[in-house]
């Protein structure tokens, strides 16, 4: 990739205003530069332009008394078309130049952004708060924020420039005028500021609300709630929620906007006065001479033609709101990284070894008390394990813990008696298979639903196993049927057998260690039994860990764990533990019924 092509670096530091324009210029330098040009020049040709405007009207008036047209009429006539000519050039050029940098922003700033994103520790997308904050940063990756805030930099200085040239000019006819008008715009600077917070503040706050609108729509519209709406009517309350969100959204936005559309209207206001005030201030020079005609026609029209109280409020306003863009820019620089490195330079995963969990204590960020609190095990090679326990014991955090998804608060975690950091998550990755509770069900070819894409052998045992080879002998291209609804000649599958799609996705990967995290939720107890026999056997040379509620299924397990309150309570074989007469054999009579079919 070359360095033009290649994602922007962007190294965990205090994002300002300063990166509205380093990071275009560092993106794409020569549409960034013309683009800024294109717009300064502009700016200074306005006063030039008063001035030339004015010279032109006084040539004119003197041609008119003196009966014929006299040279500087046509001079002063060549340099006002040029100055429309160059404006009129510069809008082409202009869309142009933007063009070529939102292409190059899409190309490395976007594509920064989206590794970035993928990188993130786990722990930032399952938390609330830093995912609101990764949506904001992320919400138009295209670089719109960048460019936005590009755009306000630059017209601030034009707007600098501008005015500034406006003014120069009347000092030199008033001398305090000019002061009177810089007083009156830090004003409206002040207001700018505040309303461009309140504005950006009120889009977090109502992102919230947001979330929950686009979540009842899609209960009131979507396909994944299609059979609860037609059966429960859920209609009345999805669309109540829905309403309350909406409305509490829209109120919020409405409010901060009129606030600012009342503020800048005031500002307006003083503003439009001030300018007449000084019009009628620059009646006296003209009426003594000290300021021709021309001069002072072309100015009166160059500050009533420019909105300088609105669009220099317009400008403050965005810059303002782009700052706190550029905060969470900062944050979201700054979050951590899943383990991608590993510690030291090793080749391949892992080797099949034992997992010890050493005093492992852990509690959820934010949460009131620790879900697994003193838990220490090791997982032998090559073995069968079950963990059971109630609903919230903590199972599947100890697989997050495991897998490396979260660190634990304290205690360590040791793969072949190296700590689990020593690892890169490519090597984890490759150690690991894990089936999660909600997996995903991909909508292409049920062949890559199982490789996604990767190439390691064939993959035909694993869907006998995982009893999916009467399947793909139904789905008329066998393996290359696409599954789901998402394709024209997609055939869906049931819930089992997307679950049994999961589970051959995790059977044909070459990982030594495989994990089941309770995947069969949509299978019957005795399915589920079956299953997990089936999956023992394929599973001779690596070790699993199954975790289910349902014990009948997982009595197969050579060592069974029965987790409460993030400890572990009891372990052994299923007949040791039934033999000790604790909590697994009353959890395991209570549910002894589900399999009396099959026993
Ligand atoms: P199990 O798998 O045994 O049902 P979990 O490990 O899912 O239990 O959950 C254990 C406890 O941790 C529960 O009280 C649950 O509410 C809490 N918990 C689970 N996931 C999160 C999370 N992402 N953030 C905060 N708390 C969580």
């Amino acid at each position: 990739m070359s360095a033009r092509t290649s994602p922007l670096e962007l190294p965990p530091v205090t994002y300002s205003i300063i990166h509205a324009i380093t990071i275009p210029v560092r993106c794409a330098p020569g549409a960034a530069l013309v683009y800024a040009l294109l717009d300064l020049v502009s700016a200074a040709v306005t006063p030039i332009g008063a001035l030339v405007v004015g010279r032109f009207i006084d040539a004119a008036i003197a041609s008119v008394s003196a009966g014929a047209p006299n040279s500087d009429v046509w001079r002063y006539l060549a340099l006002v078309a040029a100055i429309a000519g160059y404006q009129w050039v510069r809008q082409a050029l202009r869309t142009m130049a933007d063009l070529r940098l939102t292409l190059a922003l899409r190309e490395r700033y976007r594509t920064a952004l989206t590794l970035k994103r993928t990188r993130l520790a786990y722990r930032y997308v399952d938390d609330d708060a830093t995912w609101d904050l990764i949506q904001r940063v992320a919400v138009d990756p295209e670089g719109g924020a960048i460019k936005a805030a590009y755009h306000h930099a630059i017209e601030l200085v034009s707007f600098v420039i501008k005015v500034g040239g406006l003014l120069a000019i009347l000092t030199s006819i008033v001398w305090w005028a000019g002061a009177a008008v810089v007083a009156i715009s830090a004003l409206t600077l002040t207001t700018g500021l505040r309303g461009g917070k309140r504005q950006y503040d009120a889009e977090r706050r109502v992102a919230q609300f947001d979330k929950r609108v686009d979540y009842f729509s899609k209960v009131l519209l979507g396909r994944d709630a299609a059979e609860e709406r037609a059966l429960f009517g859920v209609t009345q309350v999805a669309d109540r929620h829905w309403r309350v969100a909406f409305d509490t959204a829209m109120r919020d936005r409405i409010v901060t906007r009129v606030r600012w559309y009342a503020s800048a209207y005031l500002g307006n206001l003083i503003t439009q006065g001030a300018w007449i005030f000084v019009m009628i201030v620059l009646l006296r020079p003209l009426a003594s001479g000290a300021v021709s005609t021309g001069l002072f026609i072309a100015l009166t029209q160059a500050f009533t033609n420019l909105d300088i109280v609105w669009g220099f409020m317009q400008t403050v306003h965005g810059l303002s709101s782009d700052a706190e863009f550029f905060k969470d820019l900062t944050v979201f620089l700054s979050l951590g990284e899943a383990r991608s490195a590993p510690a030291c330079a090793m080749e391949g995963p892992p080797a099949l070894g034992e997992i010890e969990l050493r005093d492992l204590c852990f509690s959820y960020p934010g949460g009131d008390r620790p879900v697994i609190s003193g838990l220490s095990y090791t997982f032998r090679p090559g073995r069968h394990y079950a963990i059971v326990g109630a609903n919230g014991a903590g199972k599947t955090t100890l697989v997050r813990l495991l897998t490396g998804l979260y660190d634990p608060d304290s205690g360590s975690i040791l793969v072949n008696g190296k700590p689990l950091d020593h690892y890169g998550s490519a090597q984890l990755s490759r150690f690991y298979s894990v089936v999660y509770q909600n997996f995903s069900r991909y909508q292409v070819s049920l062949g890559d639903n199982i490789t996604l894409g990767d190439s390691f052998g064939p993959i035909e045992y694993a869907l006998r196993a995982a009893g999916l080879s009467e399947v793909v002998e139904r789905l008329p291209r066998g393996l290359d049927t696409p599954i789901g609804k998402l394709e024209e000649d997609g055939v869906d599958l049931s819930g089992g057998e997307w679950q049994r799609v999961a589970i051959a996705r995790a059977l044909a990967r070459p990982a030594v260690v495989k994990i089941l995290d309770e995947p069969t939720a949509a299978l019957d107890p005795i399915a589920e039994s079956e299953l997990y026999d089936l999956f023992h056997r394929v599973t001779e040379e690596t070790t699993t860990i199954l975790i289910s509620h349902r014990l009948g299924a997982t009595r197969i397990a050579d060592e069974i764990l029965v987790l409460d309150e993030g400890r572990i309570v009891e372990s052994g074989s299923h007949d040791e533990l039934m033999r000790q007469a604790g909590l697994y054999s009353r959890m395991f009579e209570s549910q002894r019924s589900w399999y009396e079919a099959s026993t």
